[in-house]
């Protein structure tokens, strides 16, 4: 055991060829961007971001829904990626083949520098036409919401929203990137939103190794090879050190 990383694992990342990884909300925690299962503060604490986070809530109230935005894209752009995204993006040149799949909607793994990476719920910063799907940079920011300066329509963040479907490319590659890895981490993840949840079942059928990292118990940590009860800010790092220390050594 080293920085709380078994030995046996480091050993099993010295030997792997392909690794996937599934990050979802944990990860930006350490960044200051909440997560959906913290409380919310100020003016938000009320509502469950569960509630906000769905069509039915900005048909109902589209200006709610456009105001709870502005709010989490505040957080997002004073947000800095910590020790977990700068470790992923060494994590990333160690492996011959290396993906990452983040549920997370806050650009911090770009920013860190990660390069293969899929956005699998979109990006919060985008703006996009809650009618015709197409990007919009120029609008009337002073408007809740905005109307889309083509169509008219209300302009609404470029994310998944709950009951929406995954982009069918990221889709397919996610899976096919779980179905065919060596290691699949669940980082930061409560495993409870769907597709994203079943990418970590897919890769257990085809024989990958699962291992989470999450301060909590999820309904993954059972059937984990590896289930590290900790920090991703501090796991992660811990992780990059070990395999530098290998007799394998990846480099
Ligand atoms: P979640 O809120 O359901 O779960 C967060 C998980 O992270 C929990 O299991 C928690 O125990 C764990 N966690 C908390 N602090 C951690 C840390 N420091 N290190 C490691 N793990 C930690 O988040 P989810 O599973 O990503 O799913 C919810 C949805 O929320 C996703 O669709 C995502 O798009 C959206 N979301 C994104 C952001 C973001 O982009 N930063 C923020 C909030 C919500």
């Amino acid at each position: 055991m080293s920085g709380g990383v078994p030995a046996g694992l480091t050993e099993t990342l010295a030997a792997a060829e392909s690794v996937c990884v599934l990050t979802g909300s944990g990860v930006s925690a350490e960044s200051g961007v909440p997560t959906f299962r913290d409380a919310q503060t100020g003016l938000w604490a009320k509502f469950q971001p569960e509630a906000l986070a769905t069509m039915e809530a900005f048909r109902r109230d589209p200006s709610l829904v456009w105001e709870w935005y502005r709010w989490r894209r505040e957080l997002v752009r004073q947000a800095r990626p910590n020790a977990a995204h700068a470790a992923l993006v060494e994590l990333e040149q160690m492996f011959p083949r290396f993906n990452l799949i983040s549920q997370n909607v806050d650009g911090l793994h770009q920013a860190a520098g990660s390069r293969n990476m899929i956005e699998f719920h979109g990006n919060i910063m985008r703006t996009v036409c809650s009618e015709e799907g197409r990007v919009v940079e120029d609008y009337d920011a002073s408007e809740s919401p905005p109307p889309c300066p083509h169509c008219g329509a209300y302009l609404r963040p470029d994310v998944v929203w709950f009951g929406e479907q995954i982009d069918t490319d990221a889709l397919a590659a996610a899976i096919e990137y779980a179905g065919a890895c060596d290691v699949f981490f669940a980082i930061g993840t409560s495993a409870l939103v769907q597709p994203a949840a079943g990418l970590a079942e897919l890769a257990l059928q085809s024989g990958a190794c699962l291992v989470e990292i999450n301060p909590q118990q999820t309904s993954l940590s059972d059937r984990a090879s590896y289930a590290l009860h900790g920090t991703a800010a501090e796991l992660l790092p811990a992780l990059v050190r070990a395999l530098r220390d290998s007799p394998g050594e990846r480099a």
